[in-house]
């Protein structure tokens, strides 16, 4: 270990439990929940082993009240539910890490779609999680039987082993509903002075400890800006005081920067490494309790400098911690070269918002654990000395040619261009999109330590090449390309815009005039980002989509408002609910997506940000032939995510059938 980096791996008291490093896997989403605890024990159980010092679960519901279906949530309703749960702090404890769980009622913002009980909250409140509804006001009885929810669920987390139990003030769930003036205007001594206000989360930190005894920590997470200035919870004012009136209350602070649920986990395009450190770092002047505190800390010189600072005393990750699950046994280790870095792009926020299971553009084995058994640093050695050539050094060929030799197979990858990366050349240099080229630079450092892959640049393959070389295997990685005829998520009809550009175009050095139409019926970042770019650097923009919003999927990635207030700020004009339906020598064409009612845009050049088609002529021409595949774009044209993913699942699984993979099913003995 480089031992600049040994204050990392200092054991730090938690109350009665005692952390053995600095690492801390906060609460994060899984999309496994209660339906899927195998899956969520062997993702935890990784993140141990791979040497964080406390591994936390997502958040669990302490009573049915606090649904929010069909998101994936743990629950801890009633003691059948310890069982579970208790396999989750078995496999943390197995790598001696400590295991702490998340308790969590959403009050207001619990959708209670699968229990149907109406909400509640600190006042009557319209809610909009699925279906306009109501949440109904808690009298005094609601308090008292809400608390012992909190205690009967603390009791459980106990029993099925858990080290530290949180009591959450976060991400504007009950507690901080509480808490904050938006939404608590009650008469009562739960409402009015912030003293009243903080009054349910003092019991509740007094109930959870008189619950768990003197073996567990207790831990509050609380949100010390809700971003709404000083009209909410800020840091300046009532964020501090609620820290100085409970300072020594709870045996852990875990803070952080919340109102919406994405705030603190904002993705690269919108917030730095370490960007909530302005917001917490009064904290620790507060209280004598460890602190704790994300950021996508990737850096270890920049996690040792948050120590040192006084910023906090733990290395808080979520992120981080998906990208490689084995960051602090690589920094232990002397291998920090080798983590694998978080790029911020928020895939895996995405796969919570879906309500899918979890995934990481980085990492393809996150959430695969149980369900593939995939492991992010081990893999079966293949079982016979096999050549395999890589056409295409994206993402995809990237990821093919490192698994492949890791499997020891002898590889040969063949870019046809001078820089490696495909598609993430252009994009990364896109703004805010930097982050992203950490996909390519951390294969080519890995495969860079490897003797068995041989890198040819400009060495563009045709069928002849290929032939030539022999290989025992040919994958074709060769990517996709962007479409020229209009066609797009909403729009299936081919048109001619001979004149059009496409982003594949731009990319290459074409003009792009003053005036410029981006028509988006992609709805990922490249309309948006193309927007930004080409705005910053003085043309007049017209965005064009067929959806009610610039960028629509990015509201999975928590970006979209971002992105839209940005391109706002910038001057692009936006143009929602437009089909694009021709183009003139100096206009655009469009069609309302309602009425069809059709106008004219002035503008020099059209860019159509819509469809892609794969690359895969040399996948027909060398058809037939055995030990052919193809991966990533070349397959489907998708997101880098899926790339990356469709490349080491191929990879991993040469030489096996394949299987479907496993899935948690309800015993048939408890039916
Ligand atoms: P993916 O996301 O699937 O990795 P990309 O488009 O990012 O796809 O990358 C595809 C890469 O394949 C590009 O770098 C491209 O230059 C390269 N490529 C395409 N055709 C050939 C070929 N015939 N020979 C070598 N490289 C190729
Ligand atoms: Fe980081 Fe993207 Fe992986 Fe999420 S999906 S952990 S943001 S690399």
């Amino acid at each position: 270990m480089d031992p600049r980096h040994a204050i990392l791996f200092e054991p730090v008291r938690i109350g009665p439990v005692t952390a053995p490093n600095r690492f801390y896997q906060t609460p994060h989403a899984t999309g496994f929940g209660w339906q899927r605890p195998q899956s969520g024990a062997a993702l935890r159980a990784v993140k141990a082993e791979g040497g964080w010092g406390v591994v936390c679960t997502e958040y669990c519901s302490i009573h049915p009240s606090s649904d929010d279906s069909p998101y994936a949530f743990l629950t801890l309703w009633d003691d059948d539910d310890i069982a579970p749960l208790a396999a989750t702090a078995d496999a943390i404890h197995a790598h001696g890490a400590l295991a702490g769980i998340e308790l969590w009622h959403g009050g207001s913002h619990a959708s209670n779609r699968m229990t149907r009980v109406p909400g509640i909250a600190p006042q009557i409140q319209p809610a909009m999680y699925h279906l306009p509804t109501t949440a109904r006001a808690m009298d005094k009885a609601d308090i008292r039987a809400f608390r012992g929810w909190q205690r009967d669920a603390a009791r459980r987390a106990k029993q099925a082993g858990f080290d530290i139990v949180y009591v959450y003030a976060g991400h504007d769930y009950l507690p901080f509903q509480f808490l904050s003036r938006r939404s608590n205007m009650r008469g009562d001594e739960y409402g009015g002075s912030l003293e009243n206000r903080a009054r349910l989360l003092r019991e509740m930190l007094d109930d959870t400890r008189e619950a768990v005894g003197d073996s567990c920590a207790v831990a509050i997470r609380l949100a010390v800006d809700e971003l709404h200035g000083p009209k909410g919870i800020c840091a300046e004012k009532e964020g501090r005081d609620v820290v100085a009136l409970l300072a020594e209350v709870p045996d852990l602070w875990d803070v952080n920067v919340a109102g919406a649920l994405g705030n603190d986990s904002k993705s690269a395009r919108f917030s730095p490494e370490g960007f909530q450190e302005d917001y917490i770092r009064f904290v620790k002047g507060l209280t004598s309790k460890p602190v704790v505190s994300v950021g996508r800390f990737t850096s270890p010189d920049r996690m040792v400098e948050q120590i040192r600072k006084g910023v906090q005393d733990f290395i808080g990750a979520a992120r981080p911690s998906i990208a490689d699950p084995f960051l602090p046994a690589k920094i232990r280790e002397g291998r920090a070269d080798e983590i694998r870095e978080c790029i911020g792009c928020n895939i895996c926020r995405a796969a919570n918002n879906e309500g899918v299971g979890l995934r990481c553009t980085q990492n393809p084995t996150m959430g695969e654990e149980w369900r593939r058994g995939w492991h992010p640093e081990r893999i079966a050695a293949y079982p016979r000395r096999e050549t395999a050539l890589v056409v295409g050094a994206g993402p995809a060929g990237l990821e093919a040619a490192l698994t492949l030799a890791r499997r020891g197979l002898e590889v040969t990858l063949a870019e046809a261009g001078r820089h490696l990366g495909g598609r993430i050349v252009h994009e990364a240099a896109l703004p805010g999109l930097a982050t992203w080229g950490r996909v390519r630079d951390w294969r080519l450092t890995m495969m860079g330590k490897l003797p068995n892959v041989h890198i040819f640049r400009e060495s563009r393959m045709g069928a002849g090449d290929i032939a030539e070389l022999k290989s025992d295997h040919v994958v074709l990685a060769t990517g996709s390309r962007w479409r020229r005829d209009g066609v797009g998520v909403t729009g299936m009809e081919p048109g001619d815009y001979p004149r059009a550009l496409t982003p594949d175009d731009v990319f290459a050095g074409a003009e792009v005039g003053p005036s410029v139409v981006i028509y988006d019926d992609d709805h990922y970042y490249m309309g948006g980002a193309l927007a930004e770019k080409l705005a910053r650097a003085g043309h007049q923009v017209t965005l064009v989509t067929p959806y009610p919003q610039v960028s629509g999927w990015t509201v999975y990635t928590d970006e979209q408002g971002l992105v839209q207030d940005r391109l706002m700020h910038l001057g692009v004009t936006i143009l929602p609910q437009h089909m694009l339906a021709g183009q003139g020598a100096e206009h655009a064409r469009i069609a309302c997506a309602t009425t069809g009612v059709l106008s004219d845009i002035a503008c020099d050049s059209l860019i159509l940000v819509t469809g892609r088609l794969p690359v895969d002529d040399l996948w027909f021409t060398l058809s037939g032939q055995p030990n052919l595949a193809r991966v990533g774009d070349c397959l489907a044209p998708s997101s880098i995510a899926d790339a990356v993913y469709s490349a080491h699942r191929f990879a991993r699984h040469l030489g096996e059938p394949d299987l479907p993979p496993r899935r948690e099913r309800p015993s048939h003995k408890s039916l």
